[in-house]
């Protein structure tokens, strides 16, 4: 299981360093790797967007 990120992400990096584990690569929009994506959800509640859900 991992968490991923919509299309409604506008790339403002705030969830990048909420991640424990450094899952979420840089980009247009953001992604998160989900090979490294422990699912713990800490990023879900910093995204201004909204955009980052559970798969
Ligand atoms: Fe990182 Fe947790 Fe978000 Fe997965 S759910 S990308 S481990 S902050």
């Amino acid at each position: 299981m991992a968490h991923v990120i919509s299309d409604a992400c506008i790339a403002c990096g705030t969830c990048k360093d909420a991640c424990p584990v450094g899952a979420i690569k840089e980009g247009t929009p953001y992604t998160i790797d989900a090979g490294t994506c422990v699912d713990c959800g800490a990023c879900a509640g910093e995204c201004p967007t909204s955009a980052i859900a559970p798969a």
